[in-house]
């Protein structure tokens, strides 16, 4: 059992009582670890079937489970092919919390590394506008990682401070995520390293931030739009109290529903979520993204599409592209953004001026779309994956390298060999 500070179990024990043992008795059990299934790219009864690990559906989520087995998911090919992301069971509750809110316009504003933002994706099914934010730039990174794994198509990943974003998007989004940055009184045992840091000061630190946080999301939500706040400690400061105290200097909000998940009572390790409603306000629509069109790369881009896909492909957005050829599909809904961005739309490659090359954004997003698809079993995917060559006797030309059918990354085929075109950042390792 992990080794807790004394100063925080005298609090658990002040707030919870005759609870307090079976609190104690929760940190006996090793940490739960979670999965949420990719609707976006795969059924939650599809998934079951083909589960790689020891995995049972979720009582309250449907798309959700309890890993059983001690397996490395993060290096199973599925998990490459973005049909699963793992996330600790009572974090899947706040998503559960945005099932019923309106989202054409959702703000995820402490986003990294995408548990929730990737969440609200599938539940949005490509319809709105989707942005997730981090004011961490390497932690950003890996949120667009994922963003892309995943098969995200309507969203932009951004690496801006709440205060910048409150300047551009004022009274504009229906659904905000406010996943605050905590003193993660909940997250000790699966990162023990969090304990030494704990402390009553660090709490009252972690609630001032987090005020501050909260009064811009406030600022950027729309009348009759909604917060989501969450955190993954216990500590009234950050919970509780800072909803009071947030309701009290907002009389145009009101408290929809509130959420502790204790781990002695739910079977996870612990989260709390408040729902707040924005009665009154304005609501302001942000200045549109002004696309730039350049009609030599749309063509090559039109050209490589009609021998990439199986049929012609449509779809929702528009075609921008930057002065270095680098083309975009920005879905429509789409503000200018005048902040740093990881992620616009999907990428869908390159012009050079004479070719077009598609981007790995491309297979991740619309893969299952394409003419030529190699399907490899599993064993075969993580030679993909490590970034080898592969044999195929397919007519040469672009590939989606799959994974029993689902999406793993490009190839490029030519006498009998696929050339990998998997991210050498992203490959498995040997
Ligand atoms: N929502 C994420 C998920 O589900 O995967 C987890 C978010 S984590 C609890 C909180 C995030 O807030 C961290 O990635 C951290 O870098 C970011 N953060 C730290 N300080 C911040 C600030 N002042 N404003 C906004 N975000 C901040």
């Amino acid at each position: 059992m992990v080794r807790l500070p004394e100063k925080f179990l005298q609090r658990m024990y002040e707030r919870l009582g005759d609870r307090y043992p079976a609190f104690l008795a929760s940190y006996k059990r090793p940490p739960l670890k979670g999965l949420r299934v990719n609707t976006l790219k795969i059924s939650a009864e599809e998934f079951c079937a083909l589960a790689p690990a020891e995995f049972a559906l979720g009582e309250q989520i449907t798309e959700s489970g309890y890993i059983v087995g001690g397996e490395k998911l993060g290096a199973d090919p599925y998990h490459f092919a973005g049909l699963f992301y793992m996330q600790e069971p009572s974090a899947m509750q706040v998503g559960e919390l945005t099932k019923g809110c309106k989202k054409e316009r959702v703000l995820d504003l402490c986003a990294a590394p995408g548990g929730k933002t990737t969440h609200v994706a599938a539940q949005m099914a490509g319809k709105g506008v989707l942005f997730s934010n981090e004011i961490d730039f390497p932690r950003a990174k890996i949120l667009s990682e994922n963003v892309e794994r995943m098969g995200i198509r309507n969203g932009g990943v951004m690496c801006a401070s709440p205060e910048t974003l409150a300047e551009f998007f004022p009274a504009c989004f229906d659904l905000i995520l406010v996943d605050a940055p905590c003193s993660g009184e909940g997250m000790f045992k699966k990162e023990p390293n969090a304990i030494p840091e704990w402390s009553e000061e660090n709490v009252a630190r972690c609630a001032v931030r987090q005020r501050g946080i909260l009064e811009c999301a406030a600022q950027m939500l729309a009348r009759g739009g909604r917060i989501v706040y969450s955190t993954c400690t216990f500590a009234e400061e950050e919970d509780e109290w800072q909803i009071e105290a947030f309701l009290k200097a907002h009389p145009a909000f009101t408290l929809v529903e509130e959420k502790k998940f204790y781990p002695h009572e739910f079977r996870g390790e612990g989260h709390f979520a408040a729902v707040l409603e924005k009665r009154e306000g304005e609501i302001l629509a942000a200045k549109p993204f002004r696309i730039q069109k350049n009609a030599a790369a749309e063509r090559a881009f039109c050209g490589f599409a009609e021998e990439f896909f199986a049929e012609p492909f449509r779809t929702e957005g528009r075609i921008h592209t930057l002065a270095d050829g680098r083309m975009y599909l920005v879905p429509e809904g789409m503000p200018e953004l005048n902040v740093r961005l990881l992620r616009l739309g999907v990428e869908l490659g390159e012009w050079d001026g004479k070719n077009f090359k598609p981007a790995h954004a491309l297979a991740m997003a619309f893969g299952t779309l394409a003419k030529k698809k190699i399907s490899l079993s599993r064993e075969e995917a993580k030679i993909y994956l490590r970034g080898e060559t592969l044999a195929c006797d397919i007519e040469s030309g672009w590939a989606v390298v799959c994974v029993d059918g689902f999406p793993l990354g490009l190839g490029k085929v030519s006498g009998g060999t696929v050339k990998n075109h998997f991210p050498k950042g992203l490959r498995l390792r040997k």
